[in-house]
């Protein structure tokens, strides 16, 4: 393609974009497809000869767009919105012509310069406290362009063991970086994104994860009581990651109560507001970031809610020292004599090359102003109170969150059955698509404002569709939402239900059925299965820390009740000398939530899968075999 080709070709794309978002409410909004279905429909391999422009453009509409999901379809209710804006499009089309790769001041100076004033601007306009801002008088804090909130609480966690492992070598200095990494303890709540665990599996730390409120909000007793029996135990406790918006039901963690916590054990604060940050830009959601002054660091999407296209999620850090003293890597290659005066975004993050991001968020914000953003924002939680009334106009409904911004999660008043057949029938009509979760242990469904300009006849004709669905769905089930046998109904389903569960979490650590793109967020089959304080588990012996064992064992005594919590063991654990055959724990069962899995150590032989997770003789089954080095069997779902 040369240079007028691209010309004319690139304006028929411009074309093409604007009739297929003109049209978007014209398709179904997720596809009707299989999986599979586009194997057979495009050639197995790649054409030696190069084709005709329009011949690909075709096969986008016939091939493509069938299997296309349109998140920005005005039907489209699941997640969270995924930012799309004309001025932001612009941006990346011309970050993309740009092509540089800015990983340094000195491979792109306008590239990082841009980036550091746009975070400026937004962290300003979010009403951050001015440590977090790069330009404020004496500030050792910045903000960075991440590719997403998972890589934003990645590298905050990578930085604070760096901090952790740095200040417990000082008082250790001859016990190994490996031992002390065993010891480290990080936090959140069960209502944290699953990205914190996966973050803990990559930094090889322990993740307690913790029960919130009945508002699902994380508490400050909460976490200090975890953070006292954990250190009883032995344990460092070095990193919290609080959420201000969930993902399943947008609850604000309590950051008042447990910021003072974190600074009494000197523990690094994250906080994820992956879609509620962006909210703060209105003065009248600011008071949801209450405690936001004890954060370390804060992250938020503008590629969630703030019209600018994935990827764009904005990472501000108190001390840009801190976090970058984990990070550096400085081969001759990429030195540069400007190295003292600038900042070099290399050292921020995992990888090293960086597209030019910050152009996108720049479009963004001049071309709106904050006031415009502000007014999207505010028209998506008007909609969202709006769908709540309508919700509430109906008895045979309930409303299952606290809804304050763009997020309602509601459910038929009635079985979690009922929800999720109600939920199966409206997304297979392809009408209109949203998402379940849990919450309060209850299955819910997620509706969530979306759509750029939505309006309210959007959400009245959702509503509608859901209404039908639900009319539909109770007219086959004679008798399940009868007036006066509804609350009897529910009881007893409720009760069956409760039984049901604590039948199953005696067996099992964990159950987990991947549903959706979250598998612990939209998983309503998610269970919280008791911290297990048993004697193998107990046993926190650190090769080369014996002296601390004895005072961790007498505080444990001390601790009376454990609290219900859920711990993410790192491989990490496994291999640094927990099994103690004196002490006779010859097996550890650990836990991978994202894996349907049973893990089998032995001390003295090889590994085995546990085989049924249901039969708990087989859990506490030991066999003595010669010794070998510990190996894991994992039954992988599909999914
Ligand atoms: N944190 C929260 C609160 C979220 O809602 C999400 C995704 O929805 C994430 C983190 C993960 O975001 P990302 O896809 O940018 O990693």
């Amino acid at each position: 393609m040369d240079v007028e080709e691209f010309r004319q070709n690139g304006k028929e794309m411009i074309d093409y974009i604007c009739e297929y978002l003109e049209g978007l409410g014209e398709r179904r909004v997720t596809p009707a497809i299989e999986p599979g279905y586009l194997r057979p429909l495009l050639p197995s391999s790649a054409p030696r000869k190069p084709e005709s422009w329009s011949d690909i453009m075709a096969d986008v509409e016939t091939k493509i767009m069938p299997g296309v999901t349109h998140w920005q379809h005005p039907r489209f209710h699941a997640y969270f919105p995924s930012g799309n804006s004309f001025p932001s499009i612009l941006g990346d089309m011309l970050s993309d012509a740009i092509g540089c790769i800015g990983f340094s001041w000195a491979a792109s100076p306008a590239c990082t310069e841009l980036e550091t004033i746009v975070l400026d601007w937004l962290g300003q306009a979010i009403g951050l406290p001015k440590e977090f801002l790069a330009f404020s008088e004496g500030s050792k804090g910045g903000g960075v362009i991440q590719g997403s909130a998972s890589e934003c609480v990645l590298v905050c966690m990578l930085s604070a063991r760096a901090q952790a492992i740095k200040k417990l070598k000082q008082q250790h200095p001859f016990v190994e970086e490996g031992v002390l990494l065993s010891k480290l303890m990080a936090y959140c709540s069960k209502e944290a994104h699953s990205c914190v665990e996966k973050a803990a599996m990559i930094c090889f730390v322990k993740l307690r994860i913790l029960e919130p409120d009945s508002n699902c909000s994380l508490r400050g007793a909460t976490l200090r009581q975890a953070m006292e029996e954990d250190q009883a135990m032995g344990q460092i406790p070095f990193f919290v990651s609080t959420t201000l918006g969930t993902t399943s039901c947008c609850s604000f963690d309590n950051l008042s109560e447990i910021g003072p916590v974190c600074a009494n054990l000197d523990a690094w604060m994250h906080v994820d507001g992956a879609y509620a940050g962006n909210a703060f830009i209105c003065e009248e959601f600011k008071p949801l970031m209450k405690g936001i002054e004890f954060a370390s660091s804060f992250n938020t999407n503008p590629n969630k809610w703030l019209l600018t296209n994935f990827d764009c999620s904005t990472l501000w850090v108190r001390d840009r020292f801190k976090l970058t003293q984990a990070l550096v890597v400085d081969p001759l290659y990429l030195q540069h004599s400007y190295s003292a005066q600038s900042i070099d975004y290399r050292h921020w993050g995992v990888p090293l090359s960086r597209r030019f991001r910050a152009l996108k968020l720049w479009f963004v914000l001049r071309s709106y102003g904050i006031e415009g953003l502000q007014k999207y924002i505010r028209n998506h939680c008007r909609l969202a109170k709006r769908f709540e009334c309508l919700v509430l106009g109906d008895s045979r409904f309930e409303i299952a969150n606290d809804v304050k911004l763009g997020l309602v999660c509601f459910r038929l008043k009635g079985s979690d059955t009922l929800n999720q057949k109600l939920l199966s029938e409206i997304n297979a009509s392809g009408k209109l698509h949203m998402v379940p979760a849990s919450v309060n242990e209850k299955y819910v469904i997620r509706f969530c404002v979306t759509a750029q300009h939505a309006t309210e006849q959007d959400i009245e004709h959702a509503w509608s569709v859901i209404l039908a669905s639900a009319d539909s769905l109770i007219s086959k089930q004679p008798g399940v939402m009868k007036p006066k046998d509804e609350k009897q109904a529910s009881r007893e389903e409720a009760i069956a239900l409760e039984r049901r569960q604590r039948e199953k979490l005696a067996y099992k650590r964990s159950f987990f059925v991947r549903m959706v793109s979250d598998p612990k967020i939209y998983n309503p089959k998610m269970s919280i299965a008791r911290r297990h304080v048993s004697s193998s588990e107990d046993v926190h012996e650190v090769p080369g820390a014996e002296e601390e064992e004895s005072d961790a064992d007498n505080n444990s005594q001390a601790v009376q009740r454990p609290l219900a919590s859920w711990i993410s063991w790192p491989l990490a654990f496994i291999f640094q000398g927990t099994f103690d055959e004196a002490k006779g724990s010859p097996q550890l069962p650990v836990r991978f939530r994202h894996l349907d899995t049973m893990v089998r150590l032995k001390t003295n032989g090889a590994a085995e899968n546990s085989g049924s997770e249901n039969d708990p003789k087989q859990t506490n089954n030991t066999q003595k075999s010669p010794r070998k080095s510990p190996h894991v069997c994992r039954r992988n779902r599909e999914y």
